[in-house]
């Protein structure tokens, strides 16, 4: 399987998306930081506000659980999924493509060893 792009992933994928996702409902906004219960280890009040959420910059933190990250990683924290699974699982339900990396040369074709040799010749040359 071909390696995903997690720049890009994050690029498409906002915190806000996944926030809606959820269900999230923010107890409180101020500017562009919600806060309100955990979505992650799922706070039993609805007006815990130990998660805090900074929508522009796509970051979040739990001052409970002590979790973290970026978007894809609260998907995959709430989801319990590996964080690759997690993108595959996000784009489908958001309905975005998923950012694959460039597919890397076949290895055939260019034998590690011939490329390491390579390399070494051209960082000798003058
Ligand atoms: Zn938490």
């Amino acid at each position: 399987m071909p390696g995903i792009d997690f720049r890009e992933a994050r690029a498409r994928l906002s915190l806000a998306a996944v926030l809606d996702l959820l269900g999230f409902v923010p107890l409180t906004r101020r500017a562009d930081q919600v806060r309100g219960p955990c979505p992650v280890h799922r706070s039993r009040s609805p007006a815990s506000r130990s998660f805090a959420a900074h929508l522009g910059r796509n970051l979040w933190h739990c001052f409970r659980c002590g979790a973290g990250g970026n978007a894809l990683d609260l998907w995959a924290a709430r989801t319990r999924q590996p964080l690759h699974a997690a993108v595959l699982d996000l784009c489908a339900r958001l309905g975005r493509d998923v950012p694959w990396l460039p597919r890397p040369p076949a290895r055939r074709a260019t034998p590690p060893t011939d490329a390491h040799t390579k390399e070494k010749n051209t960082m000798h040359d003058p």
